[in-house]
């Protein structure tokens, strides 16, 4: 069984530094329009937290994709399961991203996103994972880096649980011997 552990980034410091990757933002689109793509559903508090904070005029929209079902690890296989209804053409494109474990499901989306001749892409991302491997993936704007644990709150769930804490905290292992769920 996996039970809530400690705080990982306490609201607070989510406000600091959300606000700080709004203003880099603002500085980056020096008053031009951008479209934030949110990844449905764990960027959703995120990305609301951060188009209060822009003053960069912005339109929203989303997209969901599929990977981690209900366990811990991603499997890998990403899949679209719900397309933008915007055309992104000409348009630059924020995504925006709740966390970046291997770096695939950014892969996938700037690969579909790429085929449709936006303006620029870019990637702002709220938690990286420091995992070999994954410091390469793109990421424009990144909140915080953090250690390689299953982290939920915030819009991160874990099997549709805890998403609507207003911290980040670890699922750790209740301690009662029994294994974790793969
Ligand atoms: P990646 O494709 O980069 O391996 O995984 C990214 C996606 O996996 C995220 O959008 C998120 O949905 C999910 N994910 C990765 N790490 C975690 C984590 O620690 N907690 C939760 N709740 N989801 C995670």
């Amino acid at each position: 069984m996996l039970k809530l552990g400690r705080t990982l980034i306490d609201t607070r410091t989510l406000d600091e530094g959300i606000a700080r990757l709004a203003a880099e933002v603002d500085r980056d689109q020096a008053g031009r329009p951008a479209l934030l793509v949110g990844i449905l559903k764990g960027s959703v508090f995120f990305l609301c937290d951060l188009a209060k904070r822009l003053k960069t005029p912005v339109s929203l929209d989303f997209l969901q994709v599929s990977s981690y079902g209900s366990g811990t690890k991603s499997s890998g296989n990403v899949r679209l399961v719900r397309d933008l209804t915007t055309d992104v053409a000409g348009k630059d494109v924020i995504i925006v991203e709740d966390i970046v474990d291997t770096g695939r499901t950014l892969q996938k989306i700037i690969e579909i996103l790429g085929t449709r001749h936006p303006k620029s892409v870019k990637i702002c991302a709220l938690l990286q994972k420091r995992i070999p491997g994954n410091d390469d993936v793109p990421i424009d704007y990144l909140g915080f880096p953090i250690e390689d644990v299953f982290v939920v709150g915030y819009g991160l769930d874990h099997a549709e649980a805890f998403r609507n804490l207003p911290y980040i905290a670890v699922l750790e292992p209740d301690g009662d011997g029994s294994p974790a769920p793969a």
